[in-house]
């Protein structure tokens, strides 16, 4: 994955705003839907949507914390992404009793 990929971002400083506006991530208000309708305009637009999906995707997985438009989708959006591929790939898990050891 390209590490700076934030240095092609067709965002920046000046449209934070947009991105990040004030609201409750899980319940869009309004003002949030419209702010987002514009950048989404602007990712739509992005070289780098890609990278910057899949680092919002990682780090919100690390974290559970999700907050404003990356890569082209809202928090709940990528909820939907995340839960998806959750379903998709289940993490692996050790079962003691399917892992015998026999002497
Ligand atoms: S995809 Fe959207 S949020 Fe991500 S860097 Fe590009 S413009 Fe910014």
């Amino acid at each position: 994955m390209e590490q700076n990929w934030h240095l092609s971002a067709a965002c920046g400083a000046e449209t934070v705003e947009l991105f990040f506006p004030s609201h409750n991530p899980e319940r869009p208000s309004a003002v949030a839907e419209t702010s987002y309708i514009q950048a989404r305009e602007l990712c739509a637009r992005c070289p780098v949507t890609e990278a910057c999906l899949d680092d919002a995707l990682r780090y919100e997985g690390l974290t559970g914390f999700r907050y404003g438009m990356w890569g082209g989708t809202t928090p709940w959006e990528r909820r939907r992404i995340m839960l998806r591929r959750r379903r998709a790939h289940p993490p692996l898990t050790f079962t003691p009793e399917r892992h015998t050891i026999t002497v």
